[in-house]
């Protein structure tokens, strides 16, 4: 079955892919001649999900489905939160919002963090959510060179052992020192994809 997912990350569409599994035609709204990109004006990070799904169902009837991810620092009494992407402000890149971010905790010695996603599928017209969260803390500065956005600072709690089950990350590893096999198995967005990956099994699709 053909389903879009509202991404231009090649690396969240291969991500979902492998979650899905067999038996789904995943697409990019590129694929399907959007290249316009929806302002991500909303309060929260359901909002804004809810807001990219909505756009791609609109333009294109078919069933889809957005993620908004968001960094909560408790230092920082949540932020950057839903302006996780904009933390240094519209139009600088992922460096400068490490560097906000580690500026702004400088001398901080309680860096616990989170990663939040929250998934809107809209299937057949309804709308379904689906949470995902990955618990860690600011690393003091930069480490690997893996992954995107903040994982070079962002230490996860657990890291998968060998075996696959989370063990705790005694090496205080950051996200861009693992494997994205690794990382794709206790990310926020990785559990918040399983979770709708099995609903949508658990409906027969
Ligand atoms: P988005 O909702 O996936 O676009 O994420 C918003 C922002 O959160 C991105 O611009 C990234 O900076 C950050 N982000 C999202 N997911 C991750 C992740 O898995 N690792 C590191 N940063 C992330």
């Amino acid at each position: 079955m053909k389903i879009i997912f509202a991404t231009a990350n090649k690396g969240k569409l291969r991500e979902a892919g492998e979650i899905l599994g067999e038996g789904w035609d995943l697409a990019s709204p590129a694929e399907m001649g959007i290249d316009e990109d929806v302002e991500e004006t909303g309060e929260t990070l359901k909002d804004n999900s809810l807001l990219k799904a909505r756009f791609i169902h609109e333009k294109t009837g078919a069933d889809c489905f957005a993620d908004d991810t968001g960094l909560e620092v408790d230092a920082l009494g949540g932020a950057p939160g839903v302006h996780t992407a904009r933390y240094a402000g519209e139009g600088h890149d992922f460096q400068a919002n490490i560097d906000k971010l580690l500026t702004n905790l400088t001398g901080v010695s309680d860096r616990r963090a989170r990663f939040r996603s929250v998934v809107t599928l809209i299937l057949s017209g309804q709308e379904f959510f689906f949470d995902g969260c990955l618990e860690g803390r600011i690393a003091g500065s930069r480490s690997g060179k893996g992954g995107f956005g903040y994982d070079p600072v962002f230490i996860p709690d657990e890291i998968p052992s060998a075996d696959g089950r989370p063990v705790p990350n005694t090496d205080n590893l950051t996200l861009a020192e693992i494997s994205e096999e690794d990382k794709n198995a206790i990310s926020h967005r990785g559990k918040a994809l399983r979770l709708m990956a099995a609903f949508l099994k658990e409906r027969g699709k």
